[in-house]
């Protein structure tokens, strides 16, 4: 068995029932992703479309490929085709753009609404008085090809556990505060996307439902 074949499933296996695991192939061959597939992986997460786009064409066609980064509005019509799940939704904009290219491929695209929970400057997200603004207004709820199924956020980059458990407590506090009053307690308001190699144990006694797991399966980039 390969390493990355080994890695799979020692992870896929520490996983509590409820969590998936989104396996990160950014900048990573399609050899790589293949030998992931061939343990049984199929979710893969990229952060850049226009690598999604060619991995998507040269792969088996049963992988979901998520779309884990900050995505641009122009370039959304290249993913709208295929593209099983968007985490990192942080603007209306954004959103609107992610509807309007869904309807043309006769799609409705699950999407997150990623959270800015992390204590620096540079990643981007909601605040929860910004999504509630959002989620309250008319032009949101005319939106009919999307379907929001949960919530995204990345803590901070530090070695502090404690930290970062709080930070991915407050996600998991406003997603509740969310399906509560925005989505009737709905079963398809469900995802937690939270916790990357350093801190996806921390993430899933958290709440987390979806981690995103790279160079602890694919080695360091
Ligand atoms: C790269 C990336 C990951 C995976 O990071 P690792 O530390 O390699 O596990 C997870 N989430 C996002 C948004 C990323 O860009």
């Amino acid at each position: 068995m390969t390493v990355i074949a080994d890695q799979i499933q020692r992870i896929q296996a520490s996983l509590p029932k409820g969590v998936q695991l989104v396996a990160v192939s950014k900048t990573k061959p399609v050899s790589d992703i293949l030998q992931a597939y061939e343990a049984g992986q199929r979710i893969f997460g990229e952060n850049k479309v226009q690598e999604l786009t060619g991995k998507y064409e040269a792969l088996p066609k049963d992988i979901a490929w998520h779309m884990i980064g900050h995505l641009q509005s122009n370039k959304v019509k290249y993913i709208a085709p295929f593209v099983s799940l968007i985490h990192g939704v942080d603007s209306f904009n954004l959103l609107q753009e992610i509807n309007k290219q869904a309807s043309k491929c006769n799609r409705v695209q699950d999407v997150l609404l990623q959270f800015y929970i992390a204590q620096e400057e540079t990643k981007f997200g909601f605040t929860l008085e910004e999504a509630t603004a959002m989620l309250q207004s008319d032009p949101f709820k005319s939106l009919q090809s999307v379907r929001i199924i949960g919530v995204m956020g990345m803590a901070s980059f530090t070695s502090d556990k404690e930290q970062i458990r709080r930070e991915f407590n407050q996600l998991k506090s406003i997603f509740d505060q969310l399906r509560i009053q925005f989505f009737g307690n709905t079963d398809s308001f469900k995802e937690i996307s939270m916790g990357m190699s350093g801190d996806y144990e921390i993430a899933i006694e958290a709440g987390s439902t979806l981690v995103r797991i790279g160079s602890s399966i694919f080695g360091g980039r």
